[in-house]
């Protein structure tokens, strides 16, 4: 479907429950996990393949993301999807859009503040699409834990009805978080990459043997980081696992984070500690 109507029609003689995976395409295997927990759960599974202009702070992030529609159904049709929504823009924000979801505390850290306007164009295309689709479910990954954390806030702030369902993220053998933009990844880099997974193996242990001092654990990631000299981090989180604000200590459930640049990729990962 490319068109509101189409979908509309479409949604008008599928199955309940509905479940909905959001994707920006160049689909690989953590979506392909979205989409098995979505067929398991609901009579209905769309997949909804649309790149966000609006989320992308840098224009050339946005210009060279990857992209390949036919590789894409081709997938979506193994994964046997009941609907794939790939919309054009304009059938998105038609002429004349002017509305902005902006979500508070939660979306102002880590990513938020990395990424100005980032979380905005998440929360207003992720509002729209649910409501197009008025899915049962719709499913995320813990790749972008905040992301989750936004769309929950969003969703029960403004009473949409869809359960935010989120997913373990899937991982290359050697730990790299699968993102469509590994694809932009040379060698070397590629090479490199898993070592912001590694980084967060070492805080999972140090909180494992029992380490609560945040900055410590913060100190942990950004020595693995610094054995790496292609890696570049952005940033290195420790942060209460409901409010994202760093710790000094943990006491309740944690969410160490990271954002690196590869070379120019920028590569994010996350950890739950407790
Ligand atoms: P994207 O196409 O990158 O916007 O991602 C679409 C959805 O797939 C988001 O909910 C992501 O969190 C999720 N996702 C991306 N990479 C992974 C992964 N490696 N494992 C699990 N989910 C992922």
């Amino acid at each position: 479907m490319r068109t509101r109507s189409e979908l509309r029609d479409a949604l008008g003689a599928s199955g309940r429950p509905i479940g909905v995976v959001p994707t920006m395409g160049w689909l690989h295997e953590g979506h392909r996990a979205l989409v098995r927990r979505a067929r398991e759960e609901n009579a209905t599974t769309v997949a909804t393949i649309f790149i966000n202009p609006r989320q992308f702070n840098e224009s050339a992030d946005y210009t060279k993301y990857p992209r390949d529609e036919t590789r894409d159904l081709a997938i979506c049709e193994e994964e046997q999807v009941d609907l794939v929504f790939m919309p054009p823009v304009e059938e998105v924000y038609p002429p004349g859009f002017d509305t902005t979801v902006s979500i508070g505390a939660v979306a102002r850290p880590l990513e938020g503040a990395a990424r100005p306007g980032h979380f905005d164009g998440v929360a207003t295309v992720v509002a729209i699409l649910l409501n197009l689709v008025r899915a049962d479910h719709a499913y995320f990954g813990q790749k972008d834990a905040q992301q989750v954390m936004v769309i929950r806030q969003m969703a029960r702030d403004l009473a949409i009805a869809t359960e935010v369902v989120s997913c373990p993220t899937v991982r290359d053998p050697d730990g790299l978080a699968l993102s469509s933009r590994n694809v932009h990844l040379g060698p070397v880099e590629r090479a490199a990459a898993p070592v912001l997974h590694r980084a967060l193996r070492a805080a999972r242990s140090a909180w494992e043997a029992g380490e609560r001092d945040a900055g410590i654990i913060r100190e942990t990631m950004r020595t693995v980081l610094e054995r790496e000299p292609l890696a570049n981090p952005e940033y290195v989180s420790v942060a209460d696992g409901t409010t994202l604000t760093e710790l000094d200590r943990i006491v309740g459930p944690a969410l160490a984070s990271l954002a690196v640049r590869i070379g120019t990729t920028r590569l994010i990962d996350n950890e739950v500690l407790g």
